[in-house]
């Protein structure tokens, strides 16, 4: 099954994101949990989350990934802003409890000084608070573009995080891989896909793997910029963007996309995807 999604908002309500993405050929979706820039915070009415997880079932789609805004910064040493980040990210993992298989994805923060190795404790312990041993949802680790002191650029430095993370927690800790941002943090995700993958293999574990961003890159390879491109019309390629969902190792998992575009251009992409999909 190629599952496959894009980026949603979740203004217009949890099963209208289910309804969205059907309309446009896609099989799963992502959205931000509240707004990503501000910090405003309304929970879901019951009868809304009960009939998007119908609509997931009728559907066979993916269970959905939500992303956390990027108001949080989990890896800070800033009281105020780790524990807004902590509080927060529980509430968020409450709403998800009452949707089956949900994966929820964050930034691991940016460091602001402290150094990396800082703010991955900072990462890890917030991640020890949040996680329940009993609870459903995967909490995935993005992968980082490198931008300023963004923590998570290498595959190294996420595997630090798991590391760090106390032992009851770590089988609920996952990583999302965003292609763009891997590109742009010197990884040939397009001509050394392979390579990339047992890397990520050899460093983190593959089954830790469980969902994928899928995004050109404005920019080439090891820019450290984080711009995102359509596909076909960045650095990666639609060439490579075909190697990468058709990849034995990853072909499994949902995609992701969060390219530059509203409705009808994700529909496009979407469908110039499932026709380059083998
Ligand atoms: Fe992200
Ligand atoms: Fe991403
Ligand atoms: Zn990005």
């Amino acid at each position: 099954m190629f599952y496959i999604g894009c980026h949603l908002s979740v203004s217009q309500g949890y099963a209208a994101m289910g309804r969205t993405a059907l309309s446009i050929g896609a099989n799963t979706f992502q959205y931000f949990t509240r707004n990503p820039r501000g910090r405003g915070f309304r929970r879901p009415a019951r009868e809304d989350i009960e009939a998007l997880n119908k609509l997931i079932s009728e559907n066979g789609f993916a269970p959905p990934l939500a992303h956390a805004p990027y108001t949080f910064n989990p890896a800070s040493a800033e009281d105020r802003i780790w524990s807004y980040s902590r509080d927060s990210m529980r509430e968020d993992l409450e709403v998800l409890e009452d949707i089956p298989g949900a994966l929820y994805n964050f930034h691991p923060g940016c460091h602001v000084g402290i150094g990396a190795e800082a703010g991955i404790e900072n990462t890890a312990r917030l991640l020890s608070e949040v996680i329940t041993p009993g609870q459903g949802t995967r909490v995935l680790i993005e992968t980082m573009a490198g931008k300023g002191s963004e923590i998570g650029k290498t595959f190294e430095e996420i595997r630090a995080i798991i590391d760090s993370v106390d032992e009851d927690c770590k089988s609920h800790v996952g990583v999302c891989l965003d292609t763009c941002h891997i590109s742009d943090g010197g990884y040939d995700i397009i001509q050394d896909t392979d390579a990339v993958l047992e890397t990520f293999d050899t460093v983190i574990g593959l089954d830790r793997l469980c969902a994928i961003h899928l995004n050109d890159s404005k920019n080439p390879l090891g820019a450290a910029k984080d711009r995102h491109e359509k596909i076909g019309e960045g650095f990666l390629g639609l060439e490579g963007i075909a190697r990468v969902i058709n990849h034995p190792l990853i072909s499994h998992l949902p995609f992701y996309l969060e390219t530059p575009n509203e409705l009808d251009g994700y529909e496009r992409e979407i469908a110039l995807l499932k026709s380059l999909r083998k």
